[in-house]
């Protein structure tokens, strides 16, 4: 019997392939006395280091490059003899899983200690604890499920730095219980061109290797598939080949043009983009090159970074955003884990208030990787929210040596005072994430808001409305590089509403430039005085899908 699973489709696309169930994440243990027979725990033990340190070189043969060194790095750890002696010593006073947890828990804090290179190991040693006690209980490995076919993972959410490590080749689609449209899984999944669907509710009832069926468009996963769903992944791979030569500029249906520009995370993603055609880069976001780190990267090391996005391109502009922790996107250096309420804490811009000299040093290394390139570097601030901020921002660019900066709108207060903010910078993006989630008050992570963190909300339409005209009247150009950027529909009714430029994965700039193409600037304009009349946001979208049939024709 078939059964289907509703979500919000966030990366369009459909495949059919097995489904792997992504185990969840290894819990403490509860602590039991000491075993009656410790020799045979002992054995148990060893016997479960050999396991990991086995699957984990197997997997390493399965790889390259970096992905292959970490893993036998990390088999190693499975079997350090320090580790498991003293674990096995422990068996005097403790059961197995909680000698090995305690253990690793220890040699973990004394990494971290070390600081430096050392204290980043100390993830590796907590990953291969995990491993092991699964082992010790018989339960699946955590992580991402390893497979030599194929599959569609299905999680319950997945961290940033799952998500990255996703290799689009083996997972063909993502399908997440959790998660927000505006989540970072779901930016990361769009990057990575995985179709993908979040706030699928239920969907962990699927049983591991069951054949599923997913469309990243509308937002279902069924399974069993049969004939109907092999017909629509095929018209899917007929019109993805259609859209599959974009090489840019796009131009509207009256010879406007649109700079499309792509959002990336580091020299890898930008080359990507520069193939696909994007007009430069409108949003680099720093904090993906150091998501693992535990330490704040050195000027040489981000310099390096830096130079690698701008080395992709000839010309057009890199616009680089200064590093955005905070909320969902953690940086130890930078943020606060204990803040009661992360997305409206000291994030974003805000934490240079905190850690002092870390904006500066990374202007610094923004500008000596900017005099390695011909291309223009304008740097950008996130989550700013007053002119004085504004003010600061472009004051301490300046003096590294960046006169182009810019900032995000992301709080409503920047949209509100756009033109006092704007007369400080030459040029504002907005954050429609962010921003999204800060007018309807409603978490980007959460799969349960869905409904209200949609960029469609007239009411987040009439605020970039309110931007747009503000940059307008001071000629200077506003943009837009958050995902409501990526939807082919959403992009017609933000030209129109006055947004210049848009930035967004890479892979979506084909299907934005081919539904762009098919109208005029006054069009869309038309359009997008439509959706402002509109009384909630799925009226604004039908209402813009009804005179946009180029939409069915792409299957989008
Ligand atoms: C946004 O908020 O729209 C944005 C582009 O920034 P991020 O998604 O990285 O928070
Ligand atoms: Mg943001």
């Amino acid at each position: 019997m078939s059964a289907e699973f509703s979500g919000i489709g966030v990366v369009p696309g459909r495949v059919v392939a097995p489904a792997r169930v992504m185990p969840p994440p290894v819990t403490a243990p509860v602590e039991q006395p000491a075993p009656q027979d410790p020799e045979a725990e002992a054995t148990r033990i060893r016997e479960a280091s050999a396991a990991v340190h086995a699957e984990l070189l197997e997997r390493a043969e399965t790889v390259t490059g970096d992905a292959h060194d970490v893993l036998k790095a990390t088999a190693l750890m499975a079997k350090d003899p320090t580790l498991i002696k003293t674990a096995i010593k422990r068996l005097t006073d403790t059961d197995a899983e909680t000698a090995v947890w305690t253990v690793a828990e220890d040699t973990a804090a004394q990494l971290e200690a070390l600081g430096g290179y050392m204290a980043e190991r100390a993830a590796d040693v907590l990953d291969v604890r995990a491993r092991l006690v699964a082992r010790l209980r018989g339960a699946p490995a955590p992580g991402i499920p390893h497979s030599e076919e194929p599959f569609v993972l299905i999680a319950d959410d997945l961290a940033p730095a799952d998500t990255a490590t996703l290799d689009p080749e083996s997972v063909v689609a993502l399908v997440c219980a959790a998660g927000g449209p505006q989540s970072h899984t779901a930016i990361l999944a769009r990057s990575l061109g995985i179709p993908a669907i979040v706030a699928a509710a239920g969907v962990l009832d699927v049983a591991d290797h069951t054949p599923v069926f997913v469309d990243g468009g509308t937002g279902v996963l069924r399974t069993e598939p049969g004939t109907d769903e092999a017909d629509l992944v095929a018209v899917w791979q007929d019109a993805a080949a259609r859209l599959h030569t974009y090489s840019g500029p796009c131009l509207l249906g009256d010879g406007t043009r649109i700079p499309l520009r792509a959002n990336v995370g580091d020299g890898d993603q930008a080359r990507a983009a520069a193939e696909a055609g994007a007009e430069g880069v409108g949003l680099l976001r720093t904090e993906f090159c150091f998501l693992d780190r535990d330490t704040e990267p050195s000027v040489d090391e981000q310099t390096d970074a830096y130079a690698q996005v701008f080395a992709a391109f000839d010309d057009h502009k890199v616009v680089v955003r200064t590093l955005d922790a905070g909320a969902d996107k953690p940086l130890p250096f930078l943020t606060d884990t204990q803040e009661p309420n992360p997305a409206l804490g000291v994030r974003g811009f805000r934490t240079s208030r905190r850690a002092v000299g870390v904006l500066e040093r990374q202007l610094e290394a923004i500008a000596r990787a900017a005099e390695q390139t011909s291309i223009d570097v304008h740097v950008m601030a996130p989550m700013i929210s007053t002119a004085e901020e504004a003010e600061q921002f472009a004051g301490l660019a300046s003096a590294a040596g960046l006169p182009v900066s810019g900032v995000m709108v992301e709080v409503p207060s920047a949209a509100l005072r756009a033109e006092s903010i704007l007369s400080e910078v030459e040029f504002a993006s907005i954050g429609t994430n962010d921003l999204t989630q800060y007018v309807m008050a409603s978490d980007r992570m959460l799969g349960g808001l869905a409904e209200l963190s949609d960029p469609w909300q007239p009411a987040v339409l009439e605020l970039i409305g309110m931007a747009a005209a503000q940059g307008q009247a001071l000629k200077k150009s506003v943009g837009v590089c958050g995902e409501a950027a990526a939807d082919p529909a959403l992009a017609v009714v933000l030209v129109g509403l006055g947004v210049t430029s848009l930035s967004m994965a890479a892979r979506a700039l084909p299907a934005v430039a081919e539904v762009l193409r098919t109208v005029t600037l006054d069009q869309a304009q038309q359009t997008a005085k439509l959706t402002l009349g509109a009384r909630t946001a799925q009226e604004a979208k039908t209402t813009v899908r009804g005179r946009l049939p180029v939409l069915d024709e792409l299957g989008l």
